[in-house]
């Protein structure tokens, strides 16, 4: 099993000019041979006079057919970079780098020159860029800078059909910029969803339908439902090992991690031209979201009809495949849903309405959206922004509101960095959020050497002083000992990890010289703890006597995570970053609290009673200190 090379994993700086300098000229010449053979370069001219006379064109094609990649060098070759750039939006990060990387070796260039990326944290473009892949985020953050997209003379908003946040976000503003820029081509591409209701939104633009090769594929189901699909997916890997002609197998996993089944075709390729075959277990990880209580988790879910078909797709597009489904055909006709849906429907919106409002955008409930998120998440976030005071309460813009749409953070994290100015602590709590900014893939705890690793973490946990203080605590060691790769392994810390928060820290030292925060450092943890509770005062917890916690607004009972440093100590208040949801409902990231502290820093939204401690309730003892 080869963990595919696509996840997380950065091209390192200049990577595709050493190729270029190894590389003959006859390797260039091949690259270019093989750009014919996509099933895109037969359509070439007819989709280049199809933008010509259309301003907004919706594509389709199958994975694999050469939208992505060849598309915009086709505009750039028939001249339209001469008028502006070239954007193409990715909903994931990796999609945009590693795009970018192959299209600057097709074009013989430097990644970052004329050819480059931009994604969050990460830009690698500059003055000469015309080609410039990006995730969805980043090209609605340029909104902000430049709300008509001046310099770019075609936008393609690529994997429509994948419908996240930002892109159904961005279908309402480039429709609504396409109006007063009629010079600006709109190309909207995806993979054969879906095509029909582009079509509808963007005022009946036409459908260019690029015909893919297709491959019969064969469609297996499970005769039996099967009660846990990773085993099943291994038996059946194994089973089209020992039965099955040679081909490669693709495994689709809920994980982070895609992982292919494979010879050495992760070593050189990230595409995975010559899969085979299929097993499909019908599951994904889908965000979901309650708007009643505010909580976001990711679930394992049942994956849609729409999304069974595409990875069936995945094993017919170099010959006959066959596709192993994991589930029954009952199942699937009865018990997926046609489409995904959309994440603008399932998840938090607080980012999204800081940012449209911070473009002017007021009247959200009448915002051209495809298809509308529930009004009661539009209610919910408009109720955060305006307890953290983003919002004034006609709903419009604050001054700090303004500052903190500045930082592409969620808005919590915003304004835990704006509220730092007051406590003279920006430094301390950049790190921080830096830090959280990273996920959990700070500490690693190998197999053989668990009580090393656990001794060197708890280490930062000295005092109890919380999980936020430890990573400071981690990151300000690091920084000590002159960001030493050696410190990182005798601590047993990530140091891919830690230099990707440091890459985060420099940008939002920048950020904050732009909202015009001094950079001032102090080191006394109530006062970097009260700005991180100016943020994350929304999420507050108490001990219960049953040794659980319950948050305090909308009461639910939740956990510490037993990878915080507080997880033993059991606080009486705690607040935390986020909740996951394994076993139970953790806190992951947790910081103790002082109730006062709630009501002195956000007395309209708690009230006394709602932190009135329970001293007189007599705590048994351990169960929890009075903080
Ligand atoms: P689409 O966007 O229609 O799915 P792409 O433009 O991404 O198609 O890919 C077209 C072809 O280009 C793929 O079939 C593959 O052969 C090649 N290709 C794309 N990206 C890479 C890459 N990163 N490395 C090697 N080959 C690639
Ligand atoms: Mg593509």
């Amino acid at each position: 099993i080869t963990a595919s090379v696509m996840d997380g994993d950065k091209f390192e700086d200049g990577q595709p000019a050493d190729l270029l300098e190894s590389r003959t000229k006859s390797a260039l010449e091949k690259l270019q041979e093989d750009r014919k053979t996509l099933p895109i370069y037969a359509y070439r001219d007819e989709l280049l006079k199809a933008i010509d006379e259309h301003q907004v064109l919706v594509i389709v094609g199958e994975t694999g057919s050469g939208k992505t990649t060849q598309i915009p060098q086709y505009l750039h070759e028939a001249g339209y970079t001469k008028r502006g750039k070239i954007g193409c939006t990715q909903p994931r990060r990796v999609a945009a780098m590693s795009v970018a990387a192959r299209v600057s070796q097709e074009m013989g260039v430097k990644l970052g020159h004329e050819v480059g990326y931009s994604i969050r944290f990460e830009d690698c473009t500059s003055e000469k860029t015309v080609l410039k892949y990006m995730t969805d985020g980043m090209l609605l953050r340029e909104f902000l800078g430049e709300p008509d997209l001046a310099g770019y003379s075609v936008v393609m908003v690529d994997e429509a059909h994948e419908r996240t946040l930002s892109t159904d976000i961005l279908f309402g503003l480039v429709k609504d910029i396409a109006r007063f820029r009629p010079d600006l081509k709109l190309l909207i591409s995806s993979a054969t969803l879906d095509a029909e209701k582009f079509s509808d939104y963007f005022d009946s633009a036409p459908i260019f339908k690029i015909p893919g090769r297709r491959y019969p594929v064969e469609i297996n189901y499970t005769k039996a439902p099967e009660a846990d699909y990773l085993d099943a997916a291994i038996v059946t890997a194994l089973q089209i090992h020992v039965t099955q002609a040679p081909g490669d197998i693709l495994v689709f996993l809920t994980g982070a991690r895609k992982v292919v089944l494979a010879t050495n075709i992760a070593e050189t390729s990230l595409t995975i031209d010559g899969i085979k075959y299929v097993i499909d277990p019908g599951f994904c990880k889908m965000k979901s979201y309650n708007p009643r209580t505010g909580m976001e988790s990711l679930l394992v879910a049942p994956i849609s009809k729409a999304s069974a078909n595409q990875r069936a797709g995945r094993s017919g597009r170099t010959g006959p495949g066959k596709c192993f489904r994991l589930y029954t055909m009952f199942n699937y006709l009865t018990e997926l849903e046609d489409n995904t849906v959309p994440e603008i429907q399932r998840t938090n919106l607080a980012n999204v309405v800081l940012m449209l409002k911070s473009l002017g955008i007021h009247d959200l409930l009448h915002f051209d959206f495809m298809d509308p998120p529930p009004s009661e998440a539009l209610l919910k976030a408009l109720e955060l922004l305006f307890a953290l005071s983003a919002l004034n309460k006609v709903g419009e813009l604050t001054k700090v509101g303004r500052r903190m749409a500045e930082f592409p953070l969620d808005p919590m994290l915003s304004k835990m960095i704006v509220a730092s100015d007051k406590y003279k602590c920006s430094d301390e709590i950049i790190s921080i959020s830096a830090m959280l900014s990273i996920g959990n893939s700070i500490f690693y705890r190998p197999k053989d050497k668990q009580v090393h690793a656990d001794n060197a973490r708890l280490n930062f946990h000295t005092g109890n002083v919380g999980d936020h203080i430890a990573l400071l605590k981690v990151y300000n060691s690091w920084k000590e000992t002159n960001f030493s790769t050696q410190w990182c392994y005798e601590n047993y810390i990530q140091v891919r990890s830690m230099k990707r928060a440091r890459d985060i820290r420099d940008q939002l030292e920048g950020l904050l010289e732009r909202v015009e925060i001094e950079q001032v450092s102090n080191l006394d943890y109530e006062v970097i703890k009260k700005a991180i509770t100016s943020g994350f005062f929304p999420h507050s917890a108490r001990l219960q006597k049953s040794g659980a916690y319950r948050t305090v607004k909308h009461p639910q009972t939740v956990h510490i995570h037993p990878s915080s440093g507080l997880s033993q100590v059991l606080p009486r208040w705690v607040l935390y970053h986020e909740l996951v949801l394994t076993t139970k409902e953790y806190m992951r990231q947790v910081t103790e609290l002082k109730p006062e502290w709630l009501v002195e820093i956000a007395p309209h939204y708690y009230q006394l009673k709602d932190v009135e401690d329970s001293v007189s309730k007599k705590m048994p003892r351990g169960e929890g200190r009075a903080a």
